[in-house]
């Protein structure tokens, strides 16, 4: 059975000291191994962005896509081969920017696979532009007088279009992430975590520190329940959508089996010849 360390790779990642995106490479490798999972049986797929070398430094089989497109890429991998555990992940910029269009069909088609969103608020890789989830006001070269934007809303985006998981975790707190990846896994469906994970070297107002003092953390909320939807949506609006931990989670069919012809069998393919007899009669 494979172990943490067949997870790793020898070659070490390039991303700046103390960057958040090592703890979420360390929380998925930790999640894989305890799960059991089979390196040869994941496929991770990244986009572009510091958050999309994950996927190099990463041990199962990985596909580095084009900016904007791990959704199209990953829905691709798990429609033909429905036995592979399927992880997509990227950053705010690739997944909720140029990506968004996909993030919405995922959402609502309910593919069986698990996105991790490395959220930092900015464009790293090149050099610090103001991004989708951004907050009103944050200055940077593409807005240095301060954003006139709302934010883009992932998580209430993702429940109120058909996410069937939707959790957000934190690089600080790597035991929590770690645990969330599991259930996001384990779980039948689109899984998304939002993964608040700081760029120390371009965006010096949502720091460590700044998301230590504003998270609310639903682990220690007793009697939270994240099968009621109207109370995911309000515990979000009451924090300011700086909330971790499982926040919303429903069973419903995914894409492949609801799907009308699909098989599990991908040598199988749909009868098009019976297809196109019933068009004929029709006609
Ligand atoms: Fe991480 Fe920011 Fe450095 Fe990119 S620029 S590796 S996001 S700290
Ligand atoms: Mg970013």
């Amino acid at each position: 059975m494979a172990t943490l360390k067949d997870f790793r790779v020898s070659e070490k990642a390039t991303w700046c000291p103390g960057c958040g995106h090592f703890t979420v490479l360390a929380a998925l490798q930790a999640a894989s191994a305890n799960l059991g999972i089979e390196p040869y049986n994941m496929v991770l797929v990244s986009g572009i962005g510091c958050s999309g070398k994950i996927s190099q430094h990463f041990g199962s089989y990985g596909f580095h896509s084009l900016h904007g497109r791990t959704l199209p890429v990953a829905t691709g991998v798990q429609l033909n081969n429905h036995d592979l555990v399927v992880v997509a992940a990227g950053g705010d910029g690739d997944g909720y920017g140029i990506g968004i269009g996909h993030f919405m069909h995922a959402l609502r088609r309910n593919i069986d696979m698990t996105y991790i969103v490395m959220d930092n608020h900015i464009y790293g890789l090149t050099t610090g532009q103001t991004s989708p989830t951004s907050h009103r006001g944050f200055k940077s070269k593409t807005s240095p007088a301060g954003s006139a934007e709302e934010p883009v809303r992932p998580v209430q985006t993702a429940i109120i279009n058909g996410a069937s998981f939707v959790a957000q975790a934190f690089s600080g707190d790597v035991k929590q992430m770690t645990r969330i990846m599991e259930e996001a896994i384990r779980h039948k469906g689109f899984s998304l975590i939002n993964a608040f994970s700081p760029c120390v070297t371009f965006n010096k107002v949502n720091t460590y520190d700044w998301f230590k003092e504003n998270i609310y953390n639903l682990d220690e909320i007793i009697d939270y329940d994240p099968t009621d939807k109207f109370a995911a949506l309000r515990v979000l609006e009451d924090h300011g959508s700086v909330v971790t931990g499982v926040i919303y989670q429903e069973e419903r069919p995914v894409y492949h089996e609801a799907m009308i012809g699909a098989t599990k069998d991908p040598t199988v393919k749909l009868d098009l010849t019976l297809q196109a007899e019933e068009i004929e009669a029709i006609k």
